[in-house]
Parts: structure tokens; sequence; C-alpha cells
């Protein structure tokens, strides 16, 4: 019989309220406690003599007790003091209204106290010190040791946690292991009941760091035995499915020699591990990253080329209706002369031009679609769709998986120009492959970066006068504020306002925020594109895609608010055409980090390394967001493990090549099914 599973009420004895708290936390079963790490540890193993203690430091000193005293201070307060003496000293003990203190500290009795001693006039005083009794053999639990620290939530103290958890410890050797005794001694791992225990309570600083790198070692674990288990899925799934895919090579290669420039090498590399992947006998899945102006869209196309000419269909998505009308537009371009017919597909459309294109879908009458999530509606149907890509987001989520899945499983493209490092890519997106365009198109100029301070603000707009009375165009970006689509609404259409007036009264100015109809940011744009408006006052609704060769200077407000990654693909909207282009980076904040980002922005161009710089600084959680990418929230292990990462990835293997439906391990199943909760992600 399995205790862990029982709710936690039949273990420890404790307030319905504090249950409730427990259960905010996720903590409803013992299970659930175990796995409720601390946060941190505070080292209190080594004990102090008393002759040895330094001054304003955390140190523990055992001895015994006596000259209990308290009495009331001038303000009101009970004081209580008494002292501890070993054997090379004395120490004055103080604490503040803890009139229970007289019944534990009676003359005589040993106890460890834990605080930072101060010096006055010859004596030397610990104030507030934690304490606790020494029994004779009995460990301690809150001084005298590695001390483990819980985050506190209301009326559950760190102490409440180390109270209730210490004497559930031996019921943690029911925790079962998944992973066999040979392959943890291969991997010098410890088990992980053991692991657990140590977590909480470790022995030694060297047990606990063995505890944290097999904890840390699941969490990676985990994650890719999810992700490779999912690949397994989809293609077995897929399987049998799958037509033959006749692809017309000849047809692709002489689209890309008819192209107005020469593919990249990285280009070239990424369009023939595609071509191979679409005539596999399973479905491709595959996430391209490339930086802003890598050439994804050239990609994509002779990726279409290659489905469509074979006799399927393809689709392509993105986020927002302008960038779909940009795709559609420059896949018109490209693919029209190769017998390629599309059509556009997004919400602004009238029912009956709807109507339209499903019919054309459903016949195959149109071989590819352009257009927004209208595109992932039970209405659309298709004669045979062979690619599906979509471009600018993470990745194909397991929704729109699903919903792909009733097309008939059609080969996967995602598209990003999120630059996420490798190792990270391979961790959590386990079940694509990874294509990286890491090479710019030849001749593209560096993009000067410039951080301007307030006092050099009305010299910046005096040069910017200048340069878009010379014929150039401008972006300016209001800051990102997260909390209120509100806010954000009212500075940006202050901002467009105080520059239009003040600052820039001769200039043609616009404005585009997330709040317009797409009727009037098409307007707009158009305005932009065309160069009537001659400064584009945004929100970041022009982080993604457009593109304005004329456009060479970029504007960012509160540049610290965003991520470096968020910036780096906000200046892309620039440097597009042949003229020198500019981006004045304008932020609030001080302070190192802020500092730090800033700098990192005018020293480098390549958004992997910004990502990484970025990832080093403030983690993945802040610099993606936990809840939108869809990255986890790791809570042992860190991303840049690299020698961890790869141990992980090579067990999930083999245990996935073995038994991938994890039939002979109903332990791993559970963890599995549990993931999605303890990462807080939809996973
Ligand atoms: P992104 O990866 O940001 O989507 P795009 O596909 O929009 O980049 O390409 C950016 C610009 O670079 C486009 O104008 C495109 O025509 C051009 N381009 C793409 N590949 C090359 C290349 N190999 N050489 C020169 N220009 C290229
Ligand atoms: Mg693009």
């Amino acid at each position: 019989m399995n205790n862990l599973d029982l709710p936690l009420a039949d273990f420890i004895k404790t307030t319905k309220d504090r249950l409730r708290i427990l259960q905010e936390l996720g903590v409803r079963t013992l299970r659930d406690l175990f796995f409720y790490f601390p946060w941190r540890y505070s080292d209190e193993t080594e004990t102090t003599r008393v002759i040895d203690l330094v001054e304003e430091e955390m140190q523990s000193v055992t001895g015994e007790v006596s000259g209990f005293t308290s009495m009331q201070t001038k303000t009101g307060k009970l004081m209580t003091r008494a002292f501890l003496r070993d054997e090379t000293g004395k120490l004055e003990l103080v604490w503040f209204n803890q009139p229970y203190l007289r019944q534990v500290l009676t003359n005589g009795v040993v106890i460890i106290a834990s605080g930072k001693p101060k010096l006055s006039r010859g004596k030397i005083t610990m104030l507030s010190p934690k304490f606790e009794l020494v029994k004779a053999n009995k460990e301690t639990v809150h001084t005298g040791r590695v001390v483990p620290v819980y985050h506190s939530a209301s009326t559950l103290t760190p102490k409440w946690f180390r109270e209730k958890i210490f004497p559930l410890l031996y019921l943690t050797k029911q925790i079962k292991d998944y992973i066999g005794e040979a392959t943890l001694r291969e991997l010098n791992l410890i088990g992980l009941s053991e692991a657990v225990a140590e977590a909480h309570f470790p022995s030694d600083e060297e047990k606990l760091a063995a505890a944290k790198r097999r904890l840390a070692f699941d969490e990676l674990f985990l994650l890719q035995l999810g992700a490779l288990r999912r690949k397994w899925y989809f293609r077995n799934l897929a399987m049998g499915n799958q037509k033959e895919y006749l692809l017309n090579k000849n047809l692709v290669q002489e689209f890309l020699a008819n192209l107005p420039f020469a593919l990249t090498n990285a280009q070239g590399k990424v369009i023939a591990e595609i071509l191979e992947d679409l005539q596999k006998p399973y479905p491709m899945s595959r996430l391209l990253e490339g930086d802003v102006g890598s050439g994804k869209t050239v990609v994509a196309a002779a990726s279409l080329l290659a489905v469509i000419s074979a006799g399927y269909q393809g689709l392509i998505m993105a986020p927002t209706e302008i960038l779909a009308r940009q795709h559609y537009q420059n896949l018109f371009k490209y693919l029209q002369k190769y017998g390629v017919t599309p059509v556009f597909l997004a919400g602004s459309l009238t029912k009956t031009e709807k109507e339209r294109v499903y019919e054309r879908l459903r016949l195959g009458t149109a071989d590819l679609v352009v257009g927004t999530h209208a595109l992932l509606q039970e209405k659309v149907q298709f004669k045979n769709l062979g690619l599906a890509i979509v471009d600018e987001q993470h990745r194909f989520g397991v929704k729109q998986r699903e919903i792909l899945k009733s097309f008939g499983t059609p080969h996967l493209l995602s598209l990003t120009a999120t630059p996420i490092p490798r190792t990270l890519a391979l961790t959590i997106y386990g079940d694509q492959e990874v294509s990286i365009l890491d090479e710019l198109p030849a001749g593209r100029s560096e993009i000067v970066t410039r951080v301007v301070p307030e006092s050099k603000r009305d010299d910046a707009y005096v040069w910017i006068e200048t340069q878009v009375k010379a014929g150039r165009q401008a972006f300016v970006v209001c800051p990102l504020i997260q909390e209120s689509e509100e806010l954000q609404l009212k500075s940006v259409i202050a901002e467009y306002e105080r520059l239009n007036s003040e600052v820039f009264p001769d200039l043609v100015l616009g404005l585009l925020h997330g709040k317009m109809k797409q009727k009037e940011k098409d307007a707009v744009m158009e305005k932009f594109a065309n160069n009537e408006i001659q400064i584009l006052v945004s929100t970041t609704v022009v982080e993604v895609g457009i593109d304005v060769p004329n456009a060479t200077i970029m504007v960012i407000e509160g540049a610290d608010r965003f991520g470096l990654a968020q910036l780096h693909q906000l200046r892309g909207r620039v440097g597009r055409g042949e003229h020198q282009s500019y981006c004045f980076l304008f932020p609030e904040g001080r302070g190192e980090e802020v500092r730090q980002r800033m700098q990192a922005m005018t020293e480098f161009s390549d958004g992997f390394r910004l990502a990484e710089i970025d990832l080093e600084l403030r983690g993945p959680g802040e610099v993606y967001g936990v809840k939108q990418s869809g990255i986890p929230d790791l809570k042992m292990a860190s991303f840049n493990d690299k020698e961890l990462i790869g141990m992980a990835r090579a067990l999930a293997t083999k245990v996935i090549d073995v038994d991938p439906e994890l039939k002979s391990n109903p332990h791993l199943l559970d963890r599995l099914a549990n993931l999605d909760r303890e990462f807080g992600v939809d996973y």
C-alpha cells in the first residue's frame, strides 16, 4: 500500500486554513509535499565556541542555559534574557515578547542557538536567536545543520514546513525510483527517495549537491522523455497514413536558381534538410530558427513548392493579418510562375469570400492557403494537405497539432525569429528537429545602435528630423506595459500627440496600435510603406514581419522593459534597404543589469548571442515568459547545464527506443502525467 497519494490531512495535524493554502501551492498529497522543495539552505552545521565568535555573522553555539530573567522594557515590551555557557565563555541571548520561553529555558538545559552576535561594553549578545533543545543522540531540525528554508506562504513559515516535513521523512522510502540501480551507478546518480529526503534535510553539503543533481537530472529527463514520447506517438499515428512524395526537385532547383540573389549557405543546407524530411515515410516536425532578415520566407516558399508540385496542398499561417498579407504577396510573387495558385484566409474576409476559399481548398482548386488562425477551424478542409507552416510562433502547440491531425497529419514546419539557444531548444522542443539559419545574406550593413541618455534626447530628435527631411523614415516604439492594455493604449496615443505637435510639427506622423481595426491598421501600414507617413508611432505590433526598406531609424522608448531578443527583433525592422540604419534605445530604469543589457545591444548584432546573454542575466522564465512560451519552469535544473542535458537525453532516448509507450514502467508514466502541473505549462 502506498501512502504517498493519500491526502496530506492524514499525515499532518494542522488547520483547515493551512490545508487550503497548501492546496493553492499545489500541495495536496504527501507526494506533493515531498516534492515541495526548499528554495535555499542555510548552513549551520558548524558550531562555534563562544570564544571564537565573530561579530555580525550567522553562527551557532551549543551550551547550557543559565540565569533566565524577564522584564518589561520602557517601551512596554517583554524582554527575556538568558546566558548560554560553554567551556570557553558566556554569551547573552535576548528575545522580545516571547513569554513562553520561560517554560523551555530552564537552568541547565542544553540548547543550540543560531544568530548574529554583537559586542557591546565587553558583552557578547545574540538578539532573537533561533534555538533548539539538544537531546542526546537526536537530530536537530532548525539549527546546527544544513537547514532547509522554504518559501513562506501566508501563515506557513519555513519553520512550519520544517516541523511538519521532518517527522515524515521516513516515508520518502516509499518513493519508487524509475531508474534502475545499474543505470544510477553508471550515471553516478543517487536514488530518488534518498534524493528527496536529502533535499529537505541534507546530511551535509555533499549529500545536498548529490540530491540536487539527481532531482535536476529528473527534470531534464522527464521533459525530454515526454517530448520523445510525443514524437514517437505523432510518428506512429501518422505512419501508414503517409503517401509517397514524389518531389519535383528539378522544379525546386529551377525556382532557387531564378531568385534575384544567391542563397546563403545556411539557407541551402536547411532547404536540403527539409527536402530530405519530406521524402520520409512519416511526417516532418521541424523548427526553423532564423534571425530577423535571415531569409526564412524563401525556405518556406521552396518547401511549399516541393510539396505542391508533388500534387499536395500547402498552408502557411501567421499570427497577425498584416503579416499574413505580406506572406501572401511574397509567396504569390515567388510561386505564381510555377503554377501555384494561392488563396488568402483571415477573419476580415466576408462570409461569401470565406465560403469560396473553403470550397477551393476542399476541391483542391487552390493549392496554397495563406492566413491567420482562421485556418484552424472545422470549416476548413483540405483535399490533401501536405505541408503546414506556422510563422513567428514558437512552434506548433499541442492543440494546433490536434487540429492538424484532422487535416491528415501533414508535414509540419515552424518558423521563429526568437533565438532559442540550441541546448534549450533540444530540451524543450525535443519532439522537433531543429534547423538554424545562422547566417545573414551578404551585404547587410550593421545597424548602428546607441543608448541615449535623457540629456541627449533633444539632440536625437534634431538628428532624426534631419534624416527624415533627407527622405528616410522612422519607427517610434512605445514602452511595453504588460499590466494593462488600457495604459498601453493611453501611453502610445500620448506619445503620438506629443511628437506630432511638439517635437516634429513639420513631419507627417502615423499611429498604430493593437486596438485599431484591421482596415485601419492596413491603411496606416500602406501609407507608411508608400512614405506618406514619415514617422510611425506604435506599440509592438510592428515587432513581427513588417518590411519597409526605406525606414532606417528605430526609436525604442522604455527599452529596458523589453527582452533583448525582442529588442533585437524590433531593431530588425530597419536595415532592410540600401541606406545605413540606426537604432536608438531610451531606457527608463537604471542599475547594473539595465546597463549590461543595453550595452549588449550596442555590442552584438547576433540574435542568438543576445538571447544567451539575456538567459544568463535573467533566466528563461523572464526572457521568454513561462506561460506564453511554453518553456517549463524548472526548479532544480538549469538549461545551461549541457552535460546533464546530454545525459538525460541519452537515457530518455534509450527508454523510448525500448518501450515507447512505457508499458513496463507505470511510475514513469505517472510522473509524465503530472508534468504540466509541475512545470506550470500546457505541456
Ligand atoms: P525573415 O527570416 O526575417 O523572415 P525574410 O524571409 O523576410 O527574412 O527575408 C528578408 C529579406 O532578405 C527579404 O527581402 C528577402 O528577399 C531577402 N533575402 C532572403 N534571402 C536572401 C539572400 N540569400 N540574399 C539576399 N537577400 C535575401
Ligand atoms: Mg519572416
